[in-house]
């Protein structure tokens, strides 16, 4: 099964309206929807102007969102906000909700079934820290992570997994090439034996963790990499949208 290359930037907590010039910069480099997609994900703030600045260009996401519907859940934002902002995409279970806000998987379910039912496109992280790959953790951690983050109707049109091994994210460091393709492989593989090889087949599965237009290409050509979720590149235009053009080169 083809899967269409996704390149999703992860800005955080950054991003103030003056970036908004950054945005027309990549919706101008772009040029439209090509052979790869492009999804931002900006504070919830500035969905909606980043929305409007991509036009057709690219994909608009949000960075999480709650598990109920609506009510008093002071600060927090649900998945039909996100949609009515503008987002299509929300990123799920990100380490740094895990690590920050103690958020486990069982909760990454949740708000992934309030995701799906907004109608939105969940990219769900999951990743082993330091410690877990120096023990030899890193597949039984990552077998956990999906089991229970994963309800059991998911589907390519829905959600897509990113890789993202804590230690990797903002560090510069990354894993080697073959240690991200076993994981990968690993994800498919555990995909393919809950939910079936053909749907299993159909999802997208990113990398991420210190994704630079240095090392895109590399990352991107791996067997099963079928995108990248990037946090820091992400923020100018310049270097994202160079990875963007390494997934156009890299199949
Ligand atoms: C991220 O925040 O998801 C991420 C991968 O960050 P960075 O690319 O900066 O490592």
């Amino acid at each position: 099964m083809t899967r269409k290359i996704l390149i999703a930037g992860n800005w955080k907590m950054n991003g103030l309206s003056e970036q908004l010039s950054e945005v027309r910069a990549i919706a101008d480099g772009l040029g439209g929807q090509g052979d790869v997609s492009v999804l931002v994900c900006p504070p919830a703030t500035l969905i909606r102007s980043v929305r409007d600045a991509l036009e057709a260009g690219a994909h608009v996401g949000g960075q999480n969102c709650h598990f109920a519907e609506k009510g008093a859940h002071t600060g927090e934002i649900s998945a039909a906000m996100l949609k009515d902002a503008g987002a299509s995409h929300v990123i799920l279970g990100h380490s740094e909700r895990r690590t920050d806000h103690g958020e486990a998987s069982e909760l990454v379910r949740r708000k992934l079934a309030a995701a799906h039912a907004a109608g939105l496109v969940a990219v769900v992280c999951v990743g082993e820290t330091l410690a877990e790959r120096e023990t030899g953790e890193t597949l039984p951690v990552l077998a956990r992570q999906l089991a229970d983050s994963l309800g059991d109707a998911i589907s390519p049109d829905d959600t897509v997994i990113a890789y993202e091994p804590v230690w990797a994210i903002g560090t510069g460091k990354t894993p080697t090439p073959d240690e991200v393709a076993e994981v990968h492989a690993f994800i498919r593989r555990t995909l393919a034996e809950r939910f079936g090889e053909a749907l299993a087949g159909g999802i997208r599965l990113l990398y991420g963790g210190s994704v630079q237009p240095g090392n895109a290409a590399t990352l991107l050509a791996l067997p099963d990499v079928d995108g990248a979720l990037v946090g820091g590149a992400s923020l100018k235009a310049k270097d994202f949208l160079a990875i963007c053009e390494a997934a156009r080169n890299c199949r």
